[in-house]
């Protein structure tokens, strides 16, 4: 039985983010498991490290250039330095600019195939973690000291913790009985990157119609990054549809902003579910990122908000090594639950109420929330606290 201090389950965003964050703030003293199903170029694609592009938010900025991975991110990052929020055919719009922030940037596009490369890379460099991949956890059994896993090919790795990041339905959870609450939004998530006559030059744009929202981000070669809500029915017209056809649906949706639609890549659908666990700690366990909570992706904070998960849990980890050597310890886990508690409720909350409130139809809503764009627009004491979040600067 090989022995770890901590094995991760999952190598997705949050999974080789904490990997390589645990090894880095405690220089390589740890020794890491991780447990990923999928390798990188399988046929089956990559759930973690598909075709989408996302947004990294200023605060993740900050927290990637801790760990020193920020370096590897850079060439291949496009910066938003504008987000135009607007109601199709309304008068609200509200405008955040990094310029009015006083920041170079407002957050980062990337693409996530080239994530799944730099993150291979920085897992490989380092020493102290071994990689089981293609892998999967078969069973789960813990006592007062460790906790001890069985692999998929029945190899059994002892360790003092456990952490899930292996997603949306983390089947660690649910071995171990960790329940899961869902509110299906009754929406799907297209995506698609698009080329426009007039460039984005970082400006992102989050349109609210009455499908769903729409946002474009920028990303390189002058190209946008689309993800697309819409009922489901209307998805699948989508996926069958010609690209003339897609192109005008859009343009319809989105408008001119950015000139004509000129070019549509290949499509890709995503069901829209907010997924959350309640409880993210049980003896020995540890629940981080999308495994966590599964956001809407309207306001892009996914995994703006499961890193802060994963950062929390490293310091948590590296105090408790310093401390007296046990990373699986009682307290360590009750420290990183209360210190995520805020955070993940307030922002669940926000992402759930923008669904809510503008996919609706409902006259009185629209003009309520045109209401509201034009108050976060004019009232700093309104729109600094949304401003604050949306770039990931809140208390962890
Ligand atoms: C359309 C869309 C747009 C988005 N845009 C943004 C955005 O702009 N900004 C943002 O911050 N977030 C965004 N998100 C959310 C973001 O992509 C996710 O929060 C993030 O990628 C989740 O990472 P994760 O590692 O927690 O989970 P996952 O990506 O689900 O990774 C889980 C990993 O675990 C592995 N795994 C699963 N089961 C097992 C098992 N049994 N054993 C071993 N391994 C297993 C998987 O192969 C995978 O590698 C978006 C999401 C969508 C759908």
């Amino acid at each position: 039985m090989k022995q770890y201090d901590i094995a991760i389950v999952g190598a997705g965003m949050a999974g080789a983010t904490l990997a390589v964050a645990v090894d880095h703030l405690c220089q390589g003293k740890l020794n890491i498991a991780v447990i990923e199903a999928y390798q990188l170029h399988d046929e089956q694609r990559h759930p973690g490290f598909d075709s989408r592009a996302i947004a990294l938010s200023y605060g993740t900025a900050q927290i990637l250039k801790q760990l020193d991975l920020w370096a590897r991110f850079e060439p291949f990052l496009t910066p938003i330095t504008d987000i135009e929020i607007s109601d199709r055919s309304h008068l609200g719009l509200a405008d955040i600019t990094a310029q009015d922030e006083h920041v170079a940037a407002l957050g980062y596009v990337v693409e996530l195939e080239s994530v799944g490369r730099i993150y291979q890379q920085a897992i490989r460099e380092c020493t102290s973690i071994d990689y089981y991949c293609p892998a999967k956890v078969k069973h789960i059994e813990r006592t007062l000291e460790s906790v001890t896993v069985t692999l998929s090919d029945d190899q059994l790795l002892q360790a003092n913790l456990l952490v899930a990041a292996d997603g949306a339905l983390s089947e660690s959870c649910q071995h171990i009985n960790i329940p899961l609450n869902e509110i299906d939004f009754e929406q799907v998530a297209v995506i698609a990157n698009v080329t426009t006559e007039v460039a984005p030059q970082g400006r992102a744009f989050e349109r609210f119609t009455e499908f769903g929202p729409v946002a474009f981000l920028p990303m390189s070669e002058g190209r946008s990054s689309v993800v697309w809500c819409m009922p489901e029915a209307r998805a699948q017209k989508m996926m069958q549809a010609t690209d003339d056809d897609v192109i005008a649906a859009l343009q319809q949706d989105f408008g001119w902003r950015l000139g004509k639609i000129t070019k549509v890549g290949a499509l890709a659908c995503y069901p829209l579910v907010l997924r959350y666990r309640e409880q993210i700690v049980s003896h020995r366990f540890a629940v981080v990122g999308n495994a966590a909570q599964t956001l809407h992706p309207i306001a892009g904070q996914g995994f703006n908000l499961g890193i802060r998960d994963v950062f929390s849990l490293a310091e948590e980890i590296t105090q408790a090594y310093q401390e007296q050597g046990d990373v699986g310890n009682y307290s360590m886990l009750s420290r990183y639950r209360q210190r995520r508690q805020q955070d993940r409720e307030l922002t669940m909350s926000l992402t759930s109420c923008l669904v809510n409130s503008f996919s609706n139809a409902w006259p009185a809503m629209r003009v309520g929330r045109n209401l509201g764009l034009l108050a976060i627009s004019y009232l700093p004491y309104l729109k600094q606290p949304i401003v604050k979040r949306t770039m990931g600067l809140v208390e962890r």
